[in-house]
């Protein structure tokens, strides 16, 4: 039995892609853009040759029909922590400071597949807090079929103003959940980590600098703009976990990608993101979670913090800042990645428009040009679920079928 299960591991995705085409016929296809019923979809060697309503497919090729399905690009998750698990179960502290390396490896392990299993196929993994550069072991390892899971977009360590995070202990140093620089060796950070294997640079632009209290910025606007440039220079994005207005603001005027949170962002900020073209991540999920850890059932009204996570979210739509799907999932459970893109909807998100988030628009806030899309030439990174998410969001959850470079992952 475990040796059939390795079988079909690297079956799955040590081996290049079948090389017989294969034609999905779902009741209707989300090309990330728009809906169209009708379509079929042939992918062949990885990618997506074609997409229409009238698909020529070679008379040799696989066909899978999807009857009463919706055909979507594989769901891009744009805030995980693959290292992290669900708060309420552990502690964040006693993640970062009691748990081996080696014990959060083996659990990102089931982590990453259950993403891929929930119909993500990409995944941007916004720092390992506190387990090192674990992240790239684990990316290779997907990349090379020993372990199931999303392509990774990764940050290692993230970075920190010293002092700034956490955990905290009064009586003697700790380790920290993310690297800590600042001034002239804050862009030798950057660089180190890009050197380590950052796909993408994660910077904490504010934070509560004792329990208790609110946030405030950290890092200032000239250290912010300078490890920017250095990320840009070395071809990679910055993400900058922000809550604060200030900390926003800074952030968007060094020119970084994408804020993530931005809950206390007021109109104004949300105006210079939307002229200076940042993206928001707003991970409605994460304040959902730690509300219903802290007790909240779920009824209105909801907790002060969540209804100012909402009001941020519809102020950073209303003046057209481009807007990420990503909850911060490793705060809540891997697999449960919807769980945002639902959020995103009951916050007044369009259903069109949380589609598009979660797919095309990822992909392009995040620079990903093969991913996406249902066009050819793109990679074979598709998604099945029961319904129409169109007209009823809640469809997103009942995945039936997964595709990942061309393999059928999952298929129910
Ligand atoms: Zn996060």
């Amino acid at each position: 039995m475990k040796n059939q299960l390795f079988a079909a591991l690297l079956a799955t995705a040590c081996l290049p892609a079948a090389a017989t085409p294969t034609l999905l016929m779902p009741d209707r296809v989300w090309d990330g853009e728009a809906m169209h019923s009708g379509w079929q979809v042939l992918v062949a060697n990885g990618r997506i040759v074609a997409a229409g309503p009238n698909v020529d497919a070679p008379a040799d090729a696989q066909r899978i029909t999807l009857a009463g399905q919706t055909l979507l690009p594989g769901f891009i998750e744009g805030h995980s922590h693959l290292l992290l698990h669900p708060y309420d179960k552990t502690p964040w502290d006693d993640q970062v400071l009691k748990e081996s390396e080696a014990y959060r490896v083996a659990r990102a392990v089931g982590h990453a597949r259950a993403t891929l299993m929930a119909g993500f196929t990409t995944v941007r993994d916004l720092g390992t807090e506190g387990a090192g550069t674990a992240d790239v072991g684990l990316k290779r390892a997907i990349n090379e079929g020993w372990v199931l899971g999303p392509r990774m977009i990764i940050a290692t360590k993230a970075i920190v103003a010293p002092g700034s995070y956490a955990p905290k202990n009064d009586a003697w140093a700790v380790p920290q959940g993310a690297e800590e620089a600042d001034g002239p060796s804050l862009v030798s950070a950057v660089r180190r980590q890009i050197g380590a294997g950052a796909d993408v640079v994660k910077l904490y632009g504010d934070y509560r600098w004792r329990p208790g209290e609110g946030s405030r910025p950290t890092f200032s606007q000239a250290e912010l703009t300078a490890a920017a440039a250095a990320a840009h220079d070395a071809g990679r994005q910055v993400a900058v976990h922000a809550n604060t207005a200030e900390a926003m603001r800074r952030a968007s005027n060094a020119g970084v990608d994408v804020i993530e949170h931005g809950g206390e962002g007021d109109a104004a900020t949300f105006a210079l993101m939307a002229r200076n073209k940042t993206a928001l991540c707003p991970t409605l999920a994460a304040g959902d979670a730690i509300a219903r850890y802290r007790g909240w059932n779920g009824q209105e009204p909801a907790p002060a913090d969540i209804q100012q996570d909402r009001a941020a979210f519809r102020l950073a739509m209303k003046a057209g800042v481009p807007i990420c799907m990503g909850g911060d999932v490793g705060v809540y459970a891997h697999g449960e990645n919807a769980r945002e893109m639902l959020l995103m909807g009951q916050a007044g998100m369009s259903n069109a428009g949380v589609l598009t988030a979660a797919t095309a628009g990822n992909a392009r806030h995040f620079g990903l040009a093969d991913r996406g899309r249902v066009i050819a030439g793109l990679l074979a990174d598709l998604v099945a679920v029961s319904g129409d998410p169109l007209a009823n969001l809640k469809a997103v959850t009942a995945v039936r079928f997964v595709m990942k470079g061309g393999e059928v992952v999952r298929r129910d």
